[in-house]
């Protein structure tokens, strides 16, 4: 038996991970069929996933899980009954690992809250495997929900990622010195998308922009776009957009931004995907000044 609050204790070692935390706590109301979240480490992911299947199963959310209850404790310590943990760590995951879900779906879960499925290492999946998984995504039964953890998206098959309602987690620090730069980037951008300047010659020096400084660039434009969703306009990003941008440009913003770390994972050029995010902007917050 785990000890009650080591659910929290858990949480609390994500303290980089509140954008994510916070999309999930928004969606846990009409949660999506599949979740998949890369990004960070390992270990971050997981304990992301294990925060959604309490976030559907805590019966004191308001709005996360409460952490403390023994619904929650059960699913950080792995014993709760509706929770099938696949694992990955140990080589791939067949088809016979994946085959028993359908038959289990079909049931209804024990408790009344959802029955979560959680693949961490879902890079491990076999194709076959994959394409079983993916059988059960495309026919969903009730009150079930998928959660497949990655380190990137582009390391499963495109199918299983279209199915899937994709969050990134904040990739590790380590080894980035440059979180100065992005500051500095971030208010070229503010700048731009107010004067329509000051941007492509620093674009232009295409040696200084690689996807990783693009990638953070992005990670503080979608921390800045859930303060802004939940009205706590504490950084410049989000205050800016909230004195030209109302609420239907949200869905627009967090599109552009999802796309936008699509085309880096394909390779496109970063300071072109610099460059488009902004002008995209750009166009939103001056349609009404034009
Ligand atoms: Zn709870």
């Amino acid at each position: 038996m785990v000890a009650v609050g080591e659910a929290k204790e858990e949480v609390m070692q994500l303290p980089d991970q509140e954008r994510v935390l916070g999309f999930l706590d928004c969606f846990a109301s009409d949660p999506p069929n599949v979740v998949l979240l890369e990004g960070g480490g390992p270990e971050e992911r997981e304990q992301c996933a294990l925060y959604w299947s309490a976030l559907l199963n805590c019966k004191s959310a308001s709005p996360g899980p409460c952490l403390e209850c023994s619904t929650c404790t059960r699913i950080f310590s792995g014993t709760f009954r509706d929770q099938y943990f696949f694992s990955g760590s140990e080589g791939p995951i067949k088809i016979e690992d994946v085959r028993g879900i359908r038959n289990v779906m079909g049931q209804k879960p024990d408790s009344d809250g959802f029955r979560v499925f959680i693949v961490s290492q879902a890079q491990e999946l076999t194709s076959s495997a994959a394409n079983a998984l993916l059988k059960s995504m495309e026919e969903p039964l009730p009150n079930n929900a998928f959660v497949l953890l990655a380190p990137e998206r582009n390391k499963l098959l495109p199918t299983l990622v279209s199915r899937s309602w994709v969050l990134t987690l904040k990739w590790s620090d380590a080894g980035f010195a440059g979180l100065e730069e992005v500051q500095a980037w971030v208010e070229r951008l503010l700048d731009f998308w107010d004067t329509g300047k000051g941007l492509f010659e620093h674009t232009a020096k295409k040696s200084d922009v690689d996807a990783d400084l693009v990638r953070h660039i992005i990670g503080v434009c979608q921390k800045s776009l859930l303060h802004l969703m939940i009205g706590r306009l504490e950084d410049p990003v989000s205050k800016y957009w909230n004195s030209c941008l109302d609420s239907t440009y949200f869905g627009n913003l967090d599109n552009l931004f999802k796309k936008s770390l699509q085309a880096l994972d394909y390779q496109v050029n970063p300071p072109l995907v610099l460059d488009w995010l902004a002008i995209q902007v750009y166009q939103w917050c001056n349609l009404d000044r034009s």
